[in-house]
């Protein structure tokens, strides 16, 4: 292909993808396909000879779109948004375009001072101190591995890295039983093992730790020999949005000089609004690292999530390797991919950069206001429609809900919901109870969209009686 062609089909792709989006509201949110229905229609066979573009868009068309599910659906309800603003879309296609490999300072000083700028941005808009740095990784389960790795290192004196983890007794790392999954799998793939992820109950409305069980699982592994290293707090767990009270799981820290991570990797979003500050993030300038994506619910497209940090040494030391072909010479300069697991790294930042122009804070914030409000409005109709129960009440955007009928039912419920095609949302689970999730957050959702939610599901439910 030649440039003229690229151009040509550049423009091509950028019309078709307008028209994409404005047809997204009458098309089914999930995909309609079965299972392997588009293995099927792919040649098994790579080709022996170039084709056309033409033949190759037409066949992303008819073989590929059919087997998407669409994130960008205005009535996509289920797990967390994957929000992609169009300015971010068009940072994307220029990063893509450029397709600079951006692992140090010198192989793009753009990209590092960009991402530098940005981070600070965002610091600034989400209130924390002035001391925190940062760095974009590709999601928040990278930068939750790095921060327990870190964990690591910091409880063993550096030497995790250098000697393996034998003779070094258990290592325990602790949170609420509201945690992401990637929490779990940090600790498996740091050595630091399931069985040494100590899970609190969470209680209350906010299902958050409960800092009692907390402190007395600290003093029992302290009795039996064991080294706590660090404690992981939630800001918007995935499940129904389990929120931890920060300050005293950080005075349980600083009592135990233990490294602090905080999870708001859907929630940290909505921070960019002060009355969501004052309501979830008091005392959050303790933790030792936040991480939070912007990809989920502010709409800088996917990848990209960003990691906090109040002092990046301890990060540093752990992570950081230079082999001779990665060193630079000069005056010193920030490696980004020395704060992280993977060395390459892509352009990030520029989304952030296009997005926060384009909209501004105050556009963001009012578009987080609106999703709350509207998912405390269905909440309330759910909540009046017959035999329905509130499960787990609003937690910012998130909320769940029973149907009348067992844990199947409620599946049956969310199954046929999602094969009708006009919403897309997905089941939970309380205290070994089924519930059906619902979560306001997608960027171009409106009113009427989530409102509409009702009617479906009323219409549905009593299609499957
Ligand atoms: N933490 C929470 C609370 C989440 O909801 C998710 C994903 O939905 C993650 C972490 C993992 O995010 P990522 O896909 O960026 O690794």
């Amino acid at each position: 292909m030649d440039w003229d062609e690229f151009a040509h089909w550049g423009k091509h792709i950028s019309e078709w993808g307008a028209q994409y989006h404005k047809a997204l509201p009458d098309t089914p949110v999930r995909a309609q396909t079965a299972l392997g229905d588009i293995a099927a229609q792919l040649n098994q066979v790579p080709p022996e000879n170039g084709e056309d573009m033409a033949a190759i868009l037409e066949d992303f068309e008819t073989i590929v779109m059919p087997g998407m599910t669409h994130w960008q659906h205005p009535r996509f309800f289920a797990y967390f948004p994957a929000n992609a603003a169009p300015p971010s879309m068009l940072a994307e296609q220029l990063v893509n375009t450029v397709a600079a490999q951006c692992m140090l300072w010198q192989t793009s000083p753009a990209a590092t001072e960009v991402e530098g700028v940005m981070v600070d941005w965002l610091r600034q808009a989400l209130g924390l101190a002035d001391g925190f740095t940062g760095v974009i990784q590709d999601s928040a389960s990278s930068a939750t591995l790095s921060a327990v790795l870190t964990m690591r290192e910091r409880a063993t004196g550096y030497t995790g890295n250098k000697d393996g983890l034998s003779n070094k007794g258990h290592l325990r790392v602790y949170c609420s039983d509201q945690v992401h999954s990637s929490i779990d799998r940090a600790c498996w793939v740091s050595g630091i093992g399931q069985a040494n992820l100590v899970k609190i109950p969470a209680i209350g409305p906010r299902f958050e730790m409960d800092v009692d069980a907390l402190q007395q699982a600290i003093a029992d592994d302290l009795k039996a020999g064991h080294t706590p290293a660090g404690i992981i707090a939630i800001t918007g767990g995935t499940g129904v949005g389990g929120s931890d009270t920060l300050g005293p799981i950080l005075a349980v820290a600083k009592e135990h000089d233990l490294y602090t991570h905080l999870d708001a990797a859907w929630a940290g979003s909505a921070m960019i609004c002060p009355e969501f500050r004052d309501e979830f993030w008091q005392d959050v300038d303790g933790f030792d690292s936040i991480v939070f994506n912007p990809h989920k619910w502010l709409g800088a497209q996917f990848d990209c999530s960003i990691q906090f940090l109040r002092d990046a040494t301890p990060q540093l030391n752990t992570l950081k390797i230079e082999p001779e072909y990665l060193k630079t010479t000069g005056a010193p300069v920030t490696n980004y991919s020395e704060w992280t697991i993977p060395l390459g790294r892509r352009f990030r930042a520029l989304k952030i950069w296009f997005l926060l122009r384009s909209y501004g804070l105050e556009g963001l914030r009012q578009r987080i206001r609106n999703h709350v409000a509207w998912a405390g409005e269905l909440c309330e109709e759910i909540r009046a429609m017959d035999g329905f129960e509130i499960a787990s009440e609003p937690i910012l955007s998130l909320f769940s809900f029973r149907c009348p009928g067992d844990d199947a039912t409620q599946q049956s419920l969310v199954d046929a919901l999602n094969d009708d095609g006009r919403i897309y949302l997905t089941q939970g689970e309380i205290q070994g109870r089924k519930v059906i999730r619902f979560q306001v957050g997608q960027f171009d959702t409106t009113r009427d969209d989530v409102m509409m939610a009702k009617t479906v599901i009323q219409d549905i439910w009593e299609k499957i009686q």
